[in-house]
């Protein structure tokens, strides 16, 4: 039997992964957060002090030397890069802008398409990113554009990562979402944007609780319960 893809696609800070996590708990499904596949490359990029921008071949050389695998334990979906578990370092902003950076490159994109459509061929999912609806699950029977004003975004993040610990200034976290979003929206391969066939809800001024009430009314009108 065909598995039930879920696509959860937005900009960066619009609650997808904190929505889509909240409604795989509910009905089951196993919730894949593809940004964090995309920052554990930077990550390693990172760390090999490589010039992303500038430097693609040195990227892509080093693609073949690094193993991105994913578990999924109590705390949700874990990342692992070479075998070290990097779930709380790929958080950090410096990553986020290296995420975004390394994510124009097709072959950091297509070594990731292959992993994400595996596991969807496997298991129900939620799969949240931002081309999910668009290229990496095109038959996903639910596809959402979760968004919100920038203003919101940032301010969630930022008390996102002040809870955890990680200073951080409130102008410099709306900047960089801002360039993120310029980024993964105008880059010539799987932009950042809703696709044909896809639901858009826009979570400004929602509670948390007010947007998983409404994501997860989706996913029963179109799973039929
Ligand atoms: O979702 P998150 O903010 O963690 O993603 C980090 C970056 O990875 C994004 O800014 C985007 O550039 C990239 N990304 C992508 N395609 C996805 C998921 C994330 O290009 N499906």
């Amino acid at each position: 039997m065909p598995t039930f893809k879920i696509a959860i696609d937005g900009p960066a800070g619009a609650g997808k992964s904190t929505i889509a996590k909240a409604a795989s708990k509910k009905i089951g499904f196993v919730y894949i957060d593809t940004g964090a596949m995309f920052r554990a490359v930077g990550l390693a990029a990172l760390r090999r002090n490589i010039d992303i921008n500038g430097d693609k071949e040195t990227v892509e050389a080093m693609l073949g030397e690094i193993a991105i695998d994913i578990a999924h334990g109590e705390n949700g979906q874990e990342i692992f890069l070479n075998g070290e578990n990097v779930s709380t370092e790929i958080r950090m902003p410096e990553v986020s802008v290296a995420a975004s950076d390394i994510s124009k490159i097709p072959s950091v994109r297509k070594k990731l398409l292959d992993l994400q459509r595996s596991i969807a061929e496997k298991t129900d999912v939620i799969m949240d990113g931002r081309d999910i609806g668009t290229v990496v699950l095109p038959d996903a029977q639910l596809k959402i554009f979760l968004t919100a004003s920038v203003e919101e975004r940032a301010m969630r993040r930022y008390k996102e990562l002040i809870e955890k610990g990680v200073e951080c200034d409130f102008d410099e976290v709306k900047k960089d979402m801002e360039y993120r979003d310029k980024n993964d929206s105008e880059r010539e391969i799987a932009p950042l944007k809703p696709a044909d066939d896809g639901v858009i809800v826009d979570t400004t001024g929602n509670t948390l609780e007010e947007s998983v009430e409404i994501i997860l009314n989706l996913i029963n009108e179109r799973r039929g319960k």
